[in-house]
C-alpha cells in the first residue's frame, strides 16, 4: 500500500516532465512550419498547397486522411480504441490583404482572386497560427496515444472568410462518412489578448452574418425635370434613414443585431437622374428571432417606401439576401465551463479571460447546429507581443485588428500556448468520465 501510494505521483511527475519536454524539443518543426505558412497564404476556395501540407502533416503521424472533403478539406482520423470522439478544426485560408508588418517573414505572395484579378495575399486572420497549432496538437496527441482512448477527427476547412468552408465540408458528408463527433473544438487568435493568454465566451459568441443586395429600381430622366421621374437616389436615402431605425425601434433594445450599409452605387452623372441604385448591406445578430425580424423590417421599408414614392409593383426594390449566411457561433455553457477549468490549470488562472461576445462571424458555429446538436467550442488565443500590447494602451492607441495588414501575433509564446491548451482539452474531453462509460 505504501509503495502504490508513493509510485502514483511520481507517475504523472514523470508524465508531466516527457510532456513538456516533448513540446519544447517540438518548438523549432513547429516554427518552421508556422513561418512557411505565412509565407505561402492562399485565398478562399484555392487553398490548395496548404490543404496538401495539412494532409501531409497528419498522414506523417499515421492518421487516414481524405483530402478534397468539400472543395480542398481535409479529414484525418486517428482511432485509439473505444472511447469519445472528439473533432479539433483549423481553417486553412488566407485573405487578399497586403502585408504590412515588417517581419522578415513578410509574405510577397500575389494570387488571382476567382474574378482573375492579382490580388496581393497575407494570413491576416491568424489562420496560420491555427493550422500550426493544429499540428502541434496532433503530434502531442500521437506522442502521448498511450494515455487516451479514442477517436480523434482533425479537420482542416477552407473557404472560412467566404462562410462556405463548414458548410461544404458538411454538405460533402463529413458527419456522415466520418465518426460523428461528441465535442467540436477550435480556437481563434485573439489581436486583443496577449500571448500567453486564453479567452472563453460561453453562450453566444459570434453573430449571424448575412449579406443583403437591394436594387432600388426608379424611372430615370433629366436632372433638370425631376417631376418627369422616380429618382431612386432620394428613394435609397430614405431607406438608408429608415433602416437604422429598425434596430433603434423595432428590436428589443436587450437583443443584438447590427445594421450596416456597406455600400451604395448609383448614377453617372450631375444632370442624369438613374434608373436604379444598388446597396449593399451586412447585418449581424445572435437569435433565428432576430435575424428574421431585421429582415422582414427591411423588405417592409423598402416595399412601404417605393409605395409612398408611387412607384409600380413591377417597380418595387428587389431584396436579396445572400445565401452564404454564415449562423451564429453557440459555446455549449457546460463545455464552455470545463474547459475554462482545464485552462486554468496549464496557463494559469491569471492568464484566463472572459471576453465578452462579438458581433463578427465564424463558420465553426455550423459544426455544432447539426441534428443533433453537438456540444462545441471555440476559444481565443492571445497573440500580442506582451511589451506591445502595453506600450500600445498605454499610449492610448488601438492595436492592430484581425484582417489588418499590420496584424502579427508573436510566435512563441503564442503557438506554446495553443498547442499545450488544446492538447490538454482534447485529453480531457478522451479521457473524461463519459469515456469510462462507454469502454
Ligand atoms: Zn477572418
Ligand atoms: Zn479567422
Amino acid at each position: 500500500m505504501k509503495a502504490r501510494g508513493l509510485l502514483f505521483p511520481l507517475l504523472i511527475l514523470t508524465h508531466q516532465a516527457l510532456q513538456a519536454k516533448t513540446l519544447e524539443q517540438d518548438y523549432p518543426y513547429l516554427e518552421t512550419l508556422y513561418k512557411d505558412l505565412h509565407q505561402s497564404p492562399e485565398l478562399s476556395l484555392q487553398e490548395k498547397a496548404t490543404a496538401q501540407r495539412m494532409a501531409q502533416e497528419l498522414k506523417s503521424l499515421g492518421f487516414e486522411v481524405t483530402a478534397n472533403v468539400g472543395g480542398f478539406g481535409v479529414v484525418g482520423i486517428f482511432k485509439n480504441g473505444p472511447g469519445p470522439t472528439v473533432l479539433i478544426r483549423t481553417d486553412t485560408d488566407g485573405l487578399p490583404i497586403k502585408e504590412d508588418t515588417g517581419q522578415a517573414y513578410a509574405s510577397k505572395k500575389s494570387m488571382k482572386d476567382r474574378e482573375g484579378n492579382l490580388q496581393p495575399v497575407m494570413h491576416a486572420c491568424g489562420h496560420d497560427i491555427h493550422m500550426t497549432v493544429f499540428s502541434g496538437t496532433a503530434r502531442q496527441l500521437i506522442d502521448q496515444k498511450s494515455n487516451w482512448h479514442g477517436t480523434l477527427v482533425m479537420i482542416a476547412q477552407p473557404a472560412e472568410e467566404t462562410g462556405m468552408g463548414a458548410r461544404a465540408m458538411l454538405n460533402a458528408g463529413l458527419f456522415k462518412k466520418f465518426p460523428r463527433p461528441d465535442y467540436n473544438l477550435a480556437l481563434h487568435v485573439s489581436a486583443e489578448l496577449q500571448a500567453g493568454d486564453v479567452g472563453f465566451t460561453s453562450g453566444y459568441a459570434l453573430a449571424n452574418v448575412d449579406s443583403v443586395d437591394i436594387k432600388i429600381r426608379g424611372e430615370g430622366g433629366h436632372g433638370a425635370y425631376p417631376h418627369m421621374t422616380k429618382d431612386p437616389i432620394v428613394l435609397a436615402a430614405q431607406l438608408i434613414q429608415s433602416l437604422q431605425t429598425i434596430v433603434s425601434r423595432e428590436i428589443a433594445p436587450i437583443e443584438p443585431a447590427v445594421v450596416t450599409v456597406g455600400s451604395i452605387h448609383g448614377g453617372s452623372k450631375h444632370n442624369i437622374i438613374a434608373d436604379d441604385v444598388n446597396l449593399q448591406l451586412t447585418l449581424r445578430s445572435y437569435s433565428p428571432e432576430v435575424r428574421d425580424q431585421t429582415i422582414a423590417a427591411i423588405k417592409r421599408m423598402a416595399r412601404g417606401l417605393a409605395t409612398a414614392a408611387g412607384l409600380p409593383e413591377e417597380k418595387f426594390p428587389i431584396v436579396t439576401i445572400q445565401d452564404e449566411f454564415t449562423p451564429s457561433v453557440f459555446n455549449h455553457p457546460d463545455l464552455t465551463q470545463r474547459m475554462t477549468a482545464v485552462a486554468k490549470k496549464i496557463v494559469g488562472e491569471s492568464h484566463v479571460k472572459e471576453v465578452r461576445p462579438t458581433m463578427g462571424g465564424e463558420d465553426f458555429g455550423q459544426y455544432g447546429r447539426v441534428e443533433p446538436k453537438i456540444p462545441s467550442l471555440i476559444y481565443w488565443l492571445g497573440s500580442v507581443d506582451p511589451e506591445t500590447h502595453k506600450k500600445t494602451l498605454a499610449a492610448g492607441k488601438k492595436l492592430p485588428s484581425l484582417h489588418s495588414a499590420q496584424f502579427i501575433p508573436l510566435p512563441e509564446p503564442t503557438i506554446k500556448t495553443g498547442v499545450k491548451m488544446m492538447t490538454a482539452a482534447a485529453l480531457d474531453l478522451l479521457n473524461g468520465p463519459e469515456s469510462a462509460q462507454r469502454k
